[in-house]
């Protein structure tokens, strides 16, 4: 169990705010928080803080990293990485290999409650949040194993689509960011975080006007019916409370939030389907993303035909939307879109 508060929880100016309250001077919680930012877990390693310092902290705090369990990697180079916590539960995060950098899918919860139905991770239930420092902790744990590997490609892109619905986990979440994004923290650029939700309408609201990062919406169908039968959500945030909160969310210029939608063979997938969904979302400046659906033995669903898959999007790209049909990567490891599921995976 957890028995002393991580630092990596804390912003940066929270830190500088903790360092002040003790009569410490600011630049000590500066000093520090850069210390976070490196894989370091043993206060010992942190050489430039006076040493009776480090040892108070040693006793008050911890730096504690979630270990690397398991490194899985698949034929594509997708490396999954199992992750156990302090409390020996376990997480998945993803690692994929773009052209000039890498794309890290993170996970924000043990296990997710939203219940949607073409999900494996869905039916592991609710365990619990993560804490920032666990959610850090997979880009810590990912940089290293490219720093390993003398990787020339960075580490560019981080996506919150692993295990776990984001929003549902917020406040964590916006320390997440905010360490993730800060100048002196890990610097990623706001267009290169995607913060992707299965519908939680007040927090969406929220989102848009507290951090600026890229919004994903799971969208999955095109009418309530569809949609309340794969996700349980879309009962509480029918289709018109969520659209219309994107039709407001906050976009910086040139921007577009990006609708999921996984394809499945016979649910949602026909023509009327598409046409359904171009008429939705028009007037919204959107990017359609299409995944065909991953087969799992677990999950009732099939994948469409792939003639079925591009008749859907050549209905969206005529229509005038942007429409991808997503590449499934590793599948083979289990570690592509809804199957991040440490306790079903046998
Ligand atoms: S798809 Fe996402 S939100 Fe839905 S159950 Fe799976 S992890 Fe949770």
């Amino acid at each position: 169990m957890r028995n002393s508060k991580n630092l990596r929880d804390y912003t940066l100016e929270e830190l500088e705010a903790l360092f002040t309250n003790r009569g410490l001077p600011g630049y000590r919680g500066r000093q520090v928080f850069k210390w976070l930012l490196k894989p370091v877990s043993d206060f010992a390693e942190l050489t430039d803080l006076p040493k009776n310092l480090r040892q108070e902290l040693a006793q008050e705090f911890s730096l504690f990293i979630p270990a690397v369990k398991k490194v899985e990697t698949a034929q594509d180079g997708t490396q999954k990485l199992a992750l156990e916590l302090a409390d020996g539960e376990v997480i998945e995060c993803v690692l994929i290999p773009e052209e000039d950098h890498y794309t890290l899918c993170v996970s924000s919860q043990v296990g997710c409650a939203m219940g949607c139905a073409f999900c494996l991770t869905a039916r592991m239930g609710f365990r619990r949040n993560l804490w920032p420092h666990e959610i850090l902790g997979q880009v810590l744990r990912a940089k290293e194993l490219l720093d390993q590997k003398k990787s020339p490609k960075p580490l560019r892109n981080i996506v919150f689509m692993g295990m776990g619905e984001p929003l549902a986990n917020y406040e964590n979440l916006i320390k997440t960011l905010k360490t993730l994004l800060h100048p002196k923290g890990f610097n990623f650029s706001k267009r290169r975080v995607t913060v992707s939700t299965a519908g939680l309408v007040p927090q969406i609201k929220r989102l848009g006007h507290e951090v600026t990062v890229r919004l994903a919406v799971s969208l999955h169908a095109a009418c309530d019916e569809i949609r309340s039968r794969l996700m349980p959500i879309n009962q509480r945030y029918p289709l018109t409370e969520l659209l219309e909160a994107c039709r407001s969310f906050p976009l910086p210029r040139g921007w577009r939030i990006t609708f999921e939608y996984i394809l499945l063979k016979g649910v949602n997938d026909t023509a009327q389907d598409a046409r359904r969904l171009a008429d939705i979302l028009r007037g919204i400046p959107a990017k359609i993303n299409l995944i065909p659906f991953n087969e799992h033995p677990l999950l009732p669903f099939k994948c469409p035909e792939e003639r079925a898959i591009l008749a859907f999007q050549e209905t969206l790209l005529a229509r005038g939307f942007v429409a991808t049909v997503r590449k499934s990567r590793g599948r083979d490891i289990s570690a592509a879109c809804g199957q991040l599921a440490t306790r079903l995976a046998a």
